[in-house]
């Protein structure tokens, strides 16, 4: 077993932390504080490849694989948790569908801008009535003179409104089989799209600087090739897409904790107490062995399940564990910052009051830590005669 990096994946990391330290990290909190979407850095992460890193060049990506990828996250969401995001929905949700399921013409249509970075795109999958129940979809879409009529909306959707976003690719029930079972396609929607309306941005807890979305579709038109893969399989393959999507989201974890740790040990090192600093109590150094110890072995699940999805290997089980481990672990990291930060971290001028604030939806999006008990439990074979 070889746990080294290779030149190229250091190299990336190298890469993504330099630029993060240097144009995220330092406006951060000025973002958050505005609930900004920091359209000029997005712009330069594009230009830089960022936005396209796991594909082919000929698609307008950097062709670097996955392992690479969730360092890349790491790093970003180590600086900015928002810009993370933004980054990581874009290309593991926004992105991955085209490559994963499109024709040759979609991958050139919807791919390659989105590669380079000209253009953002969003995954829409989760509505008013269906959550974690994503199946329910209520969103119709009925083929029509060779075209898809659209009615019905979705909530909470990352990227879908900001002036680089391309378009929308949603879930919608496309017809009904003889037992009255949903047929569920997915169908690609540019922005552009009449009938197609996103809401103002949500006022968020966290990812502040992110944008988020409600989307509604009044009769909105595209034309029949917009179908993306299979008829019908658009639900199956929302859920491979999640499956690949949950790395990025426990790479994203990983960096938020590692950020929390950074800023606890500095912070424990300079703050003295009782003519000490705090970091020589027993008590706040267990608290940062803690941290770095549950962060090193997310990381280690984290990039397991990216490797195994580079070897073409099954990785769904290795991505849930370490996505439902990784956001507890970034809870619990930002939850020790503000402590050993005392009052201080309940200060928005210390970063640890926005660790706290963006820890919580890596517990949330892309599948609630239930519904992640709930896949490996079905994965690991635990179905009782209740089933589910
Ligand atoms: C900031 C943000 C960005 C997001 N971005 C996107 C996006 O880009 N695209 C997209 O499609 N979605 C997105 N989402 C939606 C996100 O994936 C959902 O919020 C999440 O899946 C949970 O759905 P819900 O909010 O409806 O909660 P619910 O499903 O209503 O769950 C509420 C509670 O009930 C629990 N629960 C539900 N069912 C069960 C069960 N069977 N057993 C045990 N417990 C259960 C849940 O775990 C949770 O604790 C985003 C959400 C947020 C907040």
């Amino acid at each position: 077993m070889n746990f080294d990096l290779t030149s190229e994946q250091q190299a990336i990391a190298k890469l993504c932390r330099e630029f993060a330290e240097g144009e995220i990290a330092p406006h951060a909190a000025e973002w958050d504080a505005r609930a900004e979407f920091p359209l000029a850095t997005i712009r330069k992460m594009g230009e830089l490849g960022l936005l396209g890193l796991p594909f082919p060049e000929k698609y307008g990506g950097a062709g670097a694989d996955t392992v690479s990828y969730a360092l890349a996250v790491m790093e970003i969401g180590r600086a900015d948790a928002s810009v993370g995001i933004t980054m990581a929905a874009h290309v593991s949700l926004g992105s991955q569908p085209f490559f994963q399921f499109g024709t040759e013409e979609q991958k050139q249509r919807f791919l390659v801008p989105a590669a380079r970075g000209e253009q953002l795109w969003a995954f829409g999958l989760t509505e008013p009535q269906a959550g974690s129940d994503a199946g329910a979809t209520r969103t119709t879409a009925i083929l029509r003179d060779g075209r898809w009529i659209i009615n019905g909306s979705k909530c909470f959707i990352t990227n879908a409104g900001t002036p680089m976003t391309g378009g929308v690719t949603i879930t919608a029930v496309t017809g009904r089989s003889s037992d009255g079972k949903a047929e569920i396609s997915n169908i690609i929607v540019p922005q552009d799209t009449p009938g197609y309306r996103r809401s103002e941005p949500y006022k968020k807890m966290g990812w502040r600087a992110s944008d988020t979305r409600e989307l509604s579709f009044d009769g909105a038109e595209v034309p029949e090739e917009n179908l993306l893969g299979r008829r019908g399989k658009g639900f199956r393959q929302f859920l491979e897409i999640l499956d690949g999507g949950r790395i990025s989201v426990g790479a994203l974890s990983v960096g938020l904790a590692q950020a929390c740790y950074d800023a606890a040990s500095r912070y424990a090192k300079e703050r003295y107490q009782f003519g000490h600093p705090i970091a020589s109590f027993q008590a706040v150094q267990f608290q940062l062995v803690d941290m770095a110890v549950e962060i090193e072995l997310a990381r280690t699940a984290v990039l397991k399940a990216a490797w195994l999805k580079d070897q073409g290997r099954d990785f769904a089980t290795a991505a849930a564990m370490a996505k439902l481990f990784s956001g507890e672990v970034s809870r619990r990291a930002a939850n020790a910052a503000v402590q050993i930060h005392g009052g201080y971290g309940f200060m928005d001028e210390y970063p640890v009051s926005r660790y706290w604030r963006d820890c919580k939806i890596n517990e949330i999006g892309e599948g609630t830590n239930e519904i992640q008990r709930m896949v490996i439990a079905r994965q690991l074979g635990l179905t009782g005669e209740h089933g589910s």
